[in-house]
């Protein structure tokens, strides 16, 4: 048997050296903890010195607000900060540091020389730290601000030194970390400078527009071509608000590089996040591709929690799922607009959605979703709409600026930045019902419309069965009935955004749609989504019903809030793309003596 090992209290340095594990796992994450202390100084000039891929230096260097003589000594040490005082203040952090680590962390594995002045003070101050023991403190000549020399990462802890990778692997993390801090703040000026070579220099911006700074930055980061495609997101609840870029698709590449994720300014890494904007492109990019994009978030510092990582790169939202929901979202939408139009700077941030702002504090819901069709033409009816006040259409703006024209009654035609796309009508508001109505059976609540003269139907033996059994389905869609003794149904109301014309007939036609996909699907679908298809074929607009220039644009609106717009339930697809190389290649053939192109001569 072996003998139980006496507990001791670990000597402080080695404590230090295993937390500092944690926090510097490389040469990156030095530069990241320094450059972010910078910017919680309020530099607005920050310049990065690297040699060997950080490993034998790295100096970081801004004109932020400095340290005293007596900070310039204890910032060395563990849970020494600024930046939280007591518990509460873990509810509402606003800078990017608040742990007091790093410093202490960084000056355990490595030589460290800090010179700092405050605008205030006469003198500066230089200290000296290695390995955890501070060597040298005295007085020093310097500009407003720190600078920081970070010698020999690791020089105390072989094993880490053995562990890192190529230094050209090495300096691409740094390169990452650097980019990210400077796209996060626009204005301030950066400069990065490897073996003697300036790898980057940005200056900072003076637009006043957060929105406008992060495009000029975007512009050197990403190259003017791939910033002059950029679609512009900027939407917000009351919960959360986003704003920031997305690639146009044909800048997608295989590798990850250039996705930036920021919540409250702070990078973050969201596989899950990143799977929602990425969901947003499924129709448009082949799968293997990733597009580039920067997105800010920003939400109450209350329903975050950035204190589950020891780099603080993974956050918690109170509502993970309502975020995500959101994201993907408002991408989807912003990308499916920027679709919709030619492509001019401006033209897309016009057109952007003005999320509705709800009263309702603390509490988040996903964004609205489209609840009801406003009457697509202007048949007169005997329905009474009753629509709870809560559950009007958000605030979306239904007029795209964008042409749109009918064609045959059946299709909807605009143009797209690279072509024409053409909307198939009766699948595009297939696809609209069935997610609403995968939504009300989900929720319980559909909404339902009063119909002015009640309806009697008589139904089979059969139909009467099914119905019975479909009750609770049929009631969350909206519907509003009761079954008599001798299997008359009597129809008081009917759920509200199908079309108009629909009503009389749709819940026997719903009962046949159910029974028509019991029988062809091969796979036995959920009784949901038999309702919900059948309720989406059954209640959706049909070709050859005109639309007013609202119910065009609404329609699309609409159908690029859904999750998946780019099909029916069903499978067919709601739109077509035509580009305009197809167009030109069509046009540039050879006629034939008939004056017909030689493509479509048999
Ligand atoms: P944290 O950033 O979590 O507070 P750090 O170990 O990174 O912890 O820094 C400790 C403290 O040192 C900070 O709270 C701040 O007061 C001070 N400090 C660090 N870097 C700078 C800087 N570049 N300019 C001014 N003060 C700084
Ligand atoms: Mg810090």
């Amino acid at each position: 048997m072996t003998q139980a090992a006496q507990i001791r209290r670990m000597p402080i340095e080695l404590a230090n050296k295993i937390a500092a594990g944690e926090v510097v796992q490389r040469p990156a994450s030095a530069v990241k903890e320094l450059l972010e202390n910078a910017i919680d100084a309020g530099a607005t000039d920050i310049s990065v010195l690297i040699r060997a891929s950080g490993s034998n230096l790295i100096q970081v260097r801004d004109n932020g607000t400095g340290m005293s003589s007596q900070d310039a000594a204890q910032c060395f040490e563990r849970h020494a900060t600024s930046k939280i005082a007591q518990a509460e203040d873990l509810e509402n952090i606003r800078t990017l540091g608040f742990r007091g680590e790093a410093l202490a962390s960084i000056a355990a594995i490595a030589q460290v020389s800090l010179k700092t002045k405050r605008q205030e003070d006469t003198e500066g101050t230089h200290v000296r730290i290695e390995g955890g023991e501070v060597t040298e403190t005295s007085p020093c000549a310097i500009a407003v601000g720190t600078t920081i020399n970070v010698r020999n990462l690791f020089f105390n802890v072989p094993a880490r030194r053995s562990f890192l990778k190529a230094p050209t692997t090495e300096f691409r993390h740094i390169s990452e970390v650097f980019v990210t801090c400077a796209l996060a703040n626009p204005w301030t000026a950066f400069r990065l400078e490897h073996e003697k070579q300036e790898v980057y220099r940005l200056p900072g911006s003076r637009a006043e527009n957060f929105l406008d700074a992060l495009r000029e930055r975007l512009r050197v980061i990403l190259g003017s071509n791939v910033a002059r495609h950029l679609v512009q997101v900027d939407e917000g609840t009351s919960y959360i608000s986003a704003s920031g870029f997305l690639a146009h698709p044909e800048h997608a590449r295989k590798s990850r590089k250039n996705q930036y994720l920021f919540v409250n300014g702070r990078p973050i890494k969201s596989p899950s996040l990143n799977h929602a904007i990425r969901s947003a492109y499924d129709a448009i990019l082949p799968e293997e591709q990733k597009p580039a994009y920067a997105l800010f978030l920003s939400v109450d510092p209350r329903n975050v929690d950035v204190n589950v990582h020891p780099s603080k790169i993974e956050v918690r939202f109170n509502d993970d799922r309502g975020v995500y929901n959101f994201v993907q979202a408002i991408c989807r939408r912003a990308l499916g607009v920027a679709e919709l139009i030619p492509q001019h700077p401006g033209a897309v941030s016009s057109l952007s959605f003005q999320q509705e702002r709800s009263d309702s504090s603390g509490s988040w819901s996903p964004p609205a979703r489209a609840d009801e069709l406003p009457a697509l033409h202007g048949q007169q009816t005997s329905i009474v709409y009753e629509v709870e006040p809560s559950r009007l259409p958000s605030g979306a703006d239904p007029k795209p600026s964008g042409f749109l024209w009918q064609l045959q009654d059946s299709y909807i035609l605009t143009q797209l930045s690279n072509g024409i796309l053409v909307v198939d009508q009766y699948a595009a508001h297939q696809r609209i019902l069935f997610e609403n109505a995968l939504e009300d059976l989900r929720s319980g609540a559909g909404l339902s419309q009063q119909l002015l003269f009640h309806h009697l139907i008589c139904l089979t033996q059969q139909d009467c069965q099914l119905l019975r059994e479909l009750d609770p389905l049929a009631k969350a869609l909206g519907f509003d009935y009761s079954i008599s003794e001798n299997r008359t149904v009597t129809v008081r109301g009917v759920p509200s955004h199908i079309r108009v014309g629909a009503e009389k007939e749709l819940l026997q036609s719903i009962l046949d749609g159910y029974k028509e996909s019991s029988e062809t699907e091969l796979a036995p679908l959920p009784a949901e989504e038999k309702m919900a298809r059948s309720l989406a074929t059954r209640g959706a607009i049909q070709p050859g019903v005109k639309l007013s220039d609202e119910g065009m644009r609404t329609l699309i609106d609409r159908l690029f809030e859904c999750k998946e717009p780019y099909r029916t339930p069903g499978g067919k697809p709601t739109l077509i793309r035509v580009t305009l190389e197809e167009l030109n290649r069509r046009f540039d053939q050879r006629m034939t003596d008939h004056g017909e192109p030689d493509e479509i001569i048999p």
